[in-house]
């Protein structure tokens, strides 16, 4: 049974669970998400409040351990709204008239029928809908009658799909998680409304795996540890979603894109860069300006009395560094890189930490092919995916999703050919490389074949990280060509790579994966001399200038504060190693080093710790 439909029949059920509670309540609508399943509730005057939940959890249980099967009937609109009219739930009804005009979001076309489920009781007779209600008195949903046929416990219009009986449910599957507000169709101007929220899972024991890592998440939160660690600030002068970065996690960023750039220059690309604003013809010529505008920040130019767009994307900017060439076919493939901040103007009410911000640095790139050859450079990118995300442990349990076209094939830009080519290419280069993928249909994008890579954190969270598409749409767009072997102009296939995708969100990622220490060769605090008493500072400095020297990333605690003040205060801000100087290492030219990692304490030389903590840098180890 599909987790999805397990989750959404809940929904029905913890509406149900609050209709006997809360006899008053008005229904909205409930579906299911990613990890959890919430429904929408009008409470009216009556407050409802976290307390309630153990109720309704509890009402819920009750449920679910009964026999009770979900009937399927399908009305048309008329009897839809005399239905809605008798069970008061004037929610239903505006849905209802949105269906019939196609203007609700799920309706891929309008439907002529409404369907509604009906769930009932053991010992229910087969009667049409309609007997059925004419029996029940809807206000009391939670009187059971010894009459076979006054058996109707919730209706509820959905077009499915449920579970067929509550016994395909575990009462030990799910969990309310908090109440919150939400507006009716989630437009601002709207009523608002009570949403509840449940994590369900297959069985108690994946629920308690995911409930543990929830738990696991918010110690590592990545708003609290950066603050903590002084990473990043968010400023309210600067505003939401504009994260300033500290030197601590400029460290971390820089080491980040050397680390891309290395994998990347050694298989032939090149270093770009475009402006962060350009003309509107720019994105006209793109299509951003029709499809992307209102995601778009317009500039201003006061003396020029120009109008500019901040650059949404970076695709475009390279089209032009291209199109400036005249390549021939011995030129190709053409591979450009540059990690650079693309705007998007989100909305202020979704921006917190880094989670959604406005500034997005993409490590972007672009190469530009021709069909024949997206396999072999699709096989280069995995191996830089690869080899990443290895050195950064997350490659254990991964899987890629290839995206492809569907039936409807006038959806689509490019010719049938070169799609068939393009998704081949990225199917034999998956095979090749042994990627754990699955073909996904419908996912593509409608100008081109994708790979999107799925990687998994420390605590088992997934990540979509690393993306691979193929684009027959810029080149046709911006007339983009080089010379085939035939003196003939042909139009290169364009190739979008991201490996880590945002480096905002890649941060918040990084933080909550290595939560309690950074691998050194990123850490923005490998090494802090600490010496006991300030006789030993000459010793300390010059440890520390030498470390320094050596381009390791060391400082010294000077305070007068006791030993034990100071190992903590190091291991508050997660220094790697913490070298501690007694006269002892005064004497010998050694350290007492202390690994804030593994807790292990040695006593080194220092030529003999720099060499041993250089090659850990060097080698990127964990
Ligand atoms: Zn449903
Ligand atoms: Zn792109």
């Amino acid at each position: 049974m599909n987790l999805s439909t397990k989750r959404h029949s809940l929904a029905h059920i913890m509406a149900q669970a609050v209709k006997q509670n809360f006899p008053t309540v008005k229904i909205a609508t409930g579906p299911d998400t990613e990890d959890w399943f919430y429904y929408d509730f009008d409470f009216g005057e009556v407050e409802f409040s976290d307390k309630d939940l153990k109720k309704v959890e509890k009402s819920m249980k009750k449920i679910v351990s009964q026999w009770q099967e979900f009937k399927k009937f399908e009305v048309n609109f008329d009897e839809a709204r005399k239905i809605i009219d008798e069970m008061w739930e004037w929610f239903k009804n505006e849905l209802v008239d949105k269906i019939e005009s196609g203007d609700f979001k799920n309706t891929e076309k309008l439907s002529d029928k409404i369907t509604f489920y009906i769930n009932i009781g053991k010992g229910w007779k087969e009667l049409p809908l309609q007997e059925y209600l004419k029996i029940n008195n809807f206000e009391d949903f939670s009187e059971m009658d010894g009459n076979q046929v006054k058996n109707l416990k919730f209706i509820d219009m959905c077009t499915g799909p449920h579970v067929k009986n509550t016994l395909e449910l575990d009462a030990n599957s799910f969990k309310l998680a908090r109440v919150a507000w939400a507006y009716w169709l989630g437009n601002a101007e709207n009523k608002q409304l009570t949403r509840i929220y449940a994590y369900a899972f297959n069985d108690k024991a994946e629920l308690d795996v995911h409930l543990k890592m929830l738990e696991e998440a918010k110690k590592r939160d990545h708003r609290i540890l950066g603050q903590k660690l002084k990473l990043f600030t968010i400023s309210e002068l600067v505003g939401p979603g504009l994260p300033l970065m500290q030197p601590a996690w400029m460290v971390i960023r820089q080491e980040i894109e050397n680390y891309l750039w290395e994998l990347h220059s050694k298989v032939g690309y090149e270093r770009v860069w475009s402006p962060h604003l350009a003309k509107e013809s720019l994105y006209e010529t793109s299509g951003h300006a029709g499809h992307y505008l209102e995601d778009m920040f317009s500039v201003f130019g006061w003396t020029s009395k120009e109008k500019f767009f901040l650059k949404p994307m970076n695709c475009p900017h390279h089209m032009q560094i291209f199109a400036d060439n005249q390549f021939s076919y011995r030129d190709m493939p053409v591979r450009y890189f540059e990690p650079a901040t693309v705007y998007r103007d989100e909305k202020s009410g979704q921006l917190s930490g880094l989670t959604r911000v406005r500034a997005i640095t993409q490590d972007d790139g672009h190469l530009f092919c021709r069909v024949n050859q997206i396999k072999d450079e699709v096989k280069v990118i995995t191996d830089i995916i690869k080899e990443y995300y290895g050195t950064l442990w997350m490659t254990k349990d991964y899987w890629v999703s290839l995206s492809v076209r569907w039936d409807d094939k006038e959806k689509y830009l490019g010719t049938d050919e070169n799609w068939e080519k393009a998704e081949e290419a990225l199917e034999n280069a998956s095979k090749e490389n042994n990627l754990p993928y699955k073909r996904i249909e419908w996912e593509a994008a409608f100008y081109g074949p994708k790979l999107d890579f799925m990687f998994k954190d420390a605590i088992g969270r997934e990540w979509q990280l690393a993306t691979i598409q193929c684009d027959f749409n810029l080149p046709e767009r911006f007339n983009l060509s080089f010379t085939n072997e035939n003196n003939e102009q042909e139009r290169p296939v364009v190739i979008h790579r991201a490996i880590s995708g945002s480096l905002e969100r890649w941060m918040w990622v990084l933080i909550e994966h290595f939560a309690w220490v950074f691998p050194m060769w990123m850490a923005p605090r490998q090494v802090i001399v600490v010496p006991v008493l300030p006789m030993f500072d000459d010793y300390a400095h010059s440890v520390m200038k030498d470390l320094k020297n050596a381009w390791i990333r060391a400082n010294w605690d000077f305070s007068t504060d006791w030993l034990n003040k100071k190992v903590r205060n190091a291991e508050k801000m997660h220094n790697n190693y913490i070298l501690v100087i007694w006269e002892q290492e005064v004497n010998d030219w050694t350290v007492s080093v202390r690994n804030y990692k593994t807790k292990e304490q040695t006593v080194e030389e220092l030529e003999e710790f720099k060499t041993r903590i250089l090659e850990e840098v060097k080698t990127r180890s964990l």
